[in-house]
């Protein structure tokens, strides 16, 4: 360690020494298929309108932004609307750069030192990093071993058993793509009566026709707030917006934590017409619930063990060594992510012709890296 490294770490917070930062690697390969983004860009349609609303904003920068975005909520709140059935006023919608932003801000406001943050692993890793830098305990709830469900009794009884601030829960869940039982989220809110109960559906709009949202539950329901974000279904990653649902008291609380014009004004308007154009900016949801149906269809075939996906990536289990099929996949351009689940991966689905690309490289290493159906039995890990 060099001086100046040594003088940091003696600087740092005890509790953040030696830890290392999240993230994937961002590598530049033909087809990358690790972060869950849509693979398709952003139709020239919006490209145009974004920049005519730009160019009206930019003579404007000398002026902070609307510091609470209210064309945005309007927008935001009209998209939810539609998308979910469910009636939304904009009082209740929040916004942030990400929806790990927004996440962040119920932290600070309703986690914090002295509380315990619950979360059912595997989920989202950033649900523990955000609780863990904001000074809470961060309690690692279980799932079932074998099929990543969560029983809403199982779910119940944890929550009882740690008396937490906040509980993570996630529908469809990342890194195992299903969606929960909807009837986790009241058990929870029942079981953990002083938390904040939080239902991360950053993936939403991939889930399989029938699955219920938590926005349905929110009225009468203070201590439930449902986060989504435009970095998934609406192929908008790079613009930086994730926002939540929540009752409006709610809402107003989370303005005692956020930073002032927290989102700038090229964020807000890009967003905003994003929004207005949101069939198109839709338009390749099917194509990708396609594709990840069929590689969880032609994964199976190979003999890996894809879970079920409400969403627009697929686990799959199996692997001999999933360090090595991970390598095996890079060096033949493929990136996909390794969530260090022991003998499992994880593919986000691409255009037909990127996943065409992976199943094709799955397909030639299948002899070499799965594992034959007696040698795994029993040996699934979470
Ligand atoms: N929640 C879940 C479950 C996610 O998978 C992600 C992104 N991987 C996020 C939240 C955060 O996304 P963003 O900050 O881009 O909205």
């Amino acid at each position: 360690m060099t001086g100046a490294a040594s003088e940091v770490q003696r600087l740092l917070r005890e509790d953040l020494r030696g830890r290392t930062a999240y993230g994937a690697p961002q590598l530049d390969v033909p087809v990358r298929l690790n972060t869950n983004e849509c693979s398709y860009p952003v139709p020239e349609v919006v490209v145009q309108a974004v920049l005519a609303a730009l160019a009206a904003d930019l003579p404007h920068l000398n002026r902070y932004p609307d510091r609470d975005f209210a064309d945005l909520r309007k927008a935001l709140t009209a998209y939810v609307e539609k998308q979910s059935g469910v009636a939304v006023t904009p009082e209740q919608v929040w916004a942030g750069n990400g929806s790990n932003e927004v996440l962040s801000h119920i932290v600070q406001a309703f986690g914090g030192p002295g509380r315990t943050a619950l979360g059912f692993t595997p989920s989202y890793s950033m649900h523990p990093i955000i609780s863990e830098t904001l000074g809470m305990t961060w309690v690692d709830g279980a799932r079932d071993r074998e099929t990543f469900v969560v029983r809403p009794e199982s779910a119940a009884e944890q929550a009882r058993s740690h008396d937490p601030s906040i509980v993570f829960l996630c529908s469809p869940n990342n890194p195992t793509g299903t969606a929960l039982p909807f009837e986790v989220i009241g058990a929870v809110l029942e079981a953990a009566p002083d938390a904040v109960v939080i239902v991360d559906e950053a993936y939403a709009e991939f889930a399989r026709p029938g699955t219920r949202t938590a926005l349905e539950l929110l009225t009468d329901n203070p201590r439930l707030v449902v986060t989504r974000t435009m970095s998934k279904a609406f192929a908008f990653a790079g613009g930086r917006l994730g926002y939540l649902v929540a009752a409006s008291e709610f809402v107003d609380a989370l303005r005692l934590v956020r930073l002032p014009y927290h989102l700038s004004t090229p964020t807000q308007t890009i967003a905003r017409v994003a929004l207005e154009h949101a069939d198109l900016m839709l338009g390749t949801v099917e194509a990708i619930k396609q594709e990840r149906d069929r590689i969880v269809a032609t994964l199976a075939g190979l003999g890996t063990r894809p879970v079920e996906s409400d969403s627009n990536f697929v686990l799959f289990g199996g692997l001999t060594d999933e360090q090595a099929t991970w390598q095996a996949l890079l060096d033949a351009g493929v990136l996909v992510r390794d969530v260090g689940i022991p003998h499992h991966l994880r593919v986000t689905a691409g255009t037909p012709e990127e996943t065409t690309r992976f199943l094709e490289v799955m397909a030639a290493l299948a002899p070499t890296h799965v594992q034959r159906p007696t040698a795994h039995a029993g040996k699934q890990e979470s």
